[in-house]
């Protein structure tokens, strides 16, 4: 059972919940829309699968301290508590009605994660049910991305969208910004290329580029078809972690995104909506700041409330 303590945001563009779950840790989870579009064309859930993360990237929040994973009741628990608080009934009338296991902690080390996918098209009435997981691809989960290929392909076929999480081509650099044993580029590339087959959304590379932290086309289309992958570039939030670390963001260098595109590769690049990212976009801050009673840095303009 999730137990509200705090929250935070706007209504018009996201809000963040801080919430204990059934056996006393803690987690934070976020509802968001992305303007212009409205609640009914577009809605996005972001779950947290463990209390805490064991990886511990340079850059988040979430990691440094890891109390275990959430279970299914509370994974269930933070979507319904977003769900039935605005529709009662479990009907939700989003076009698309996006779920994303991308908040606290790395999903690929709970499988508790897999048995709610299962869950979701009969738990909630939507037909624009869409999900979306982001790993690093820890080494030794092979049984879960092989349970996940198979769960996509039963049940969210085009309503699937998936994505790696690398950062940098330097894979000593990458080492030290992600420091656990993940998988190559080459078995990212294999499965992703599974994981794409006869879909048309392709698989996310995603990159939160930070200074000295090189992207270079040449390695990435050395392993990755840019018929399958697309490019992701997202900014380092100035997060605890990322500010102790001294890591900063260099996406506003235009000449990134066009040398991958001049490599053939799809470029998004997803600043997002500033409200967004003053409000939800950092996972484990909020819990972070809520923990010990500090403001978030960053400027950030949305106290936590006491609920
Ligand atoms: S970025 Fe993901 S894998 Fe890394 S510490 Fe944060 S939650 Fe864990």
């Amino acid at each position: 059972m999730i137990r509200l303590l705090a929250s935070t945001g706007r209504e018009d563009i996201a809000k963040v919940y801080v919430a204990e779950g059934t056996d006393g840790n803690r987690l934070e989870f976020v509802e968001s829309i992305q303007p212009p579009l409205s609640r009914d064309e577009k809605w996005v859930l972001i779950i947290s699968t463990l209390y805490g993360c064991p990886v511990g990237c340079r850059f988040c929040d979430a990691g440094g301290s890891y109390s275990g994973k959430v279970s299914r009741e509370d994974l269930l628990g933070q979507l319904d508590h977003m769900v039935l608080s605005r529709y009662p009934d479990g009907r939700v009338p989003s076009k698309k009605f996006k779920i994303q296991f991308a908040r606290m902690g790395e999903p690929a080390y709970n499988d508790a994660v897999l048995d709610v996918m299962e869950e979701l098209p009969s738990r909630y009435d939507s037909d624009g049910l869409l999900l979306s997981l982001s790993t690093i691809a820890p080494s030794g989960r092979e049984k879960f991305f092989d349970r996940l290929l198979d769960i996509k392909r039963d049940r969210y076929q085009g309503r699937f969208q998936f994505q790696f999480s690398l950062h940098t081509t330097d894979e000593e650099k990458r080492r030290w910004l992600i420091p656990s044993r993940t998988w190559g580029m080459e078995e990212m590339a294999a499965y992703g290329t599974e994981m794409r087959r006869g879909d048309e959304r392709k698989v996310v590379l995603n990159f939160a580029i930070g200074d000295d932290m090189p992207l270079d086309p040449d390695v990435l289309l050395h392993h990755f078809d840019p018929h399958d992958f697309i490019i992701k570039l997202t900014p380092v939030n100035p997060t605890f972690q990322a500010m102790s670390n001294n890591i900063s963001s260099k996406l506003d260098d235009k000449s990134v995104a066009s040398n991958l595109e001049q490599a053939g590769f799809e470029v998004i690049v997803s600043i997002g909506e500033e409200e967004e990212n003053l409000i939800g976009s950092n996972c484990g801050q909020y819990l972070k700041a809520y923990e010990q009673g500090t403001p978030l840095p960053g400027g950030y303009t949305y106290p936590l409330q006491d609920i």
